[in-house]
């Protein structure tokens, strides 16, 4: 072709011809920072970095604003914030994936089917990792329903008894000693049944046998390598030619400082990483289920916004008030890779649900 206006032509055909395929997710990698509203990263880019904006996922390509409401409230908790967006339906604070009608403890909802769950149904492999209780809300919320986040026992033991495919492959994480503890009150012997199930279980990442392809890592340690953690997982996931769904919980929760800063920038890290790493057919999403009610008032430029203290022990820098209850303003969400052009504007909780599903090509159903 000697002409290069029809050399530029075809390449152009060529690539529009391209692009459809690409616009599916072969996975979808969800990192959620609870509690991890823009205040907190707005605090935390200032603390680490000296500069508001200098966290990676406040540079991905596609930014939205989402609300975080509940079914009964203004302000979710991590319950129903969670399932919101696995879901695509509001519930009641407290319920874990269960519908509106359910009330913590006294009454079930209907299960409502989570992203984890289409995953599974359509062959695709499985996971959740975080740095809270793996039988906490926000990973409880991907693999199990129940009328209240306080039922451990109940939560840990629904790994065994999946509605789609073979359930939740990959789970990495602390709460260990209180999981086990739950489900052997039910009469319920996890370390045994796991294995039988086909689970590689272990409480560290270290000798985990290649060829993996479901694992159970419990251990006590909510300071854990998040960054290995998230590793693991996705190399054990990438073994399933047909894709995979990861969770990703960073608990950074604003009442604990500094702590909570260090994680912030742990979590947009392994972001970045993730980003990095991923195939083009990955979509990665970055959100929190709620914000935090920490403000910043009179902080000096150059200055470093505190040093030191822990607030854990009643210490507050003079830089920020913290009021220490989850707070109703929209939250971030950012994101890369095929589907995420619907990230933009203003959107509910419940719309993630439907991005995820979309970019991986499924319809919503029972
Ligand atoms: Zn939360």
């Amino acid at each position: 072709m000697k002409n290069p206006n029809l050399r530029a032509i075809w390449l152009l055909l060529a690539l529009s011809l391209a692009l459809p395929g690409a616009q599916r997710a072969k996975n979808v990698i969800l990192f959620l920072a609870d509690a991890g509203g823009i205040p907190t990263l707005n605090a935390a880019s200032i603390q680490i970095y000296n500069d508001p904006a200098k966290l990676f996922v406040q540079h991905m390509p596609h930014l939205a604003l989402s609300d975080t409401s509940s079914a009964n409230n203004w302000v979710t908790d991590s319950a129903a914030g969670m399932t919101a967006i696995v879901t695509g339906h509001k519930t009641n604070n407290g319920v874990i994936s269960q519908s509106a009608d359910a009330i913590p403890l006294k009454k079930d909802g209907a299960p409502l089917k989570t992203i984890l769950e289409y995953a599974e149904e359509h062959g695709l492999s499985t996971g959740v990792v975080s740095n809270s209780s793996m039988a906490d809300a926000t990973p409880a919320a991907c693999y199990a329903h129940s009328n209240s986040r306080k039922q451990v026992g109940n939560i840990f033991s629904q790994v065994l008894k999946p509605r789609y495919g073979d359930g939740v492959d990959v789970i990495i994480g602390p709460g260990r000693d209180q999981m086990l503890a739950a489900t052997r009150e039910m009469g319920i012997d996890m370390l045994a049944e796991l294995p039988k199930a086909g689970f590689y279980v272990a409480d560290t990442l270290d000798g985990i046998p290649s060829g993996t392809r479901r694992a159970v890592i419990l251990h006590n340690n909510p300071n854990h390598d998040l960054a290995a953690a998230t590793n693991a997982a996705i190399k054990i996931l990438s073994a399933n030619r047909k894709g995979f769904f990861l969770m990703v919980e960073c608990d950074v929760h604003a009442n604990r400082l500094p702590q909570a800063f260090e994680r912030v920038a742990t979590v947009d890290k392994i972001a970045a990483d993730t980003v990095q790493r991923m195939s083009r057919d990955t979509l990665v999403l970055f959100t929190a289920d709620h914000s935090f009610d920490l403000r910043l008032v009179g902080a000096p430029k150059g200055q470093p916004l505190f040093t030191g203290g822990d607030n854990r022990k009643g210490f507050v820098p003079k830089s920020m008030l913290i009021n220490g209850h989850h707070s109703g303003e929209q939250v971030l969400v950012a994101a890369q890779g095929p589907g995420s052009e619907r990230v933009h504007g203003f959107l509910a909780n419940t719309d993630l649900f439907g991005i995820m599903l979309k970019a991986f090509g499924w319809r919503e159903s029972k």
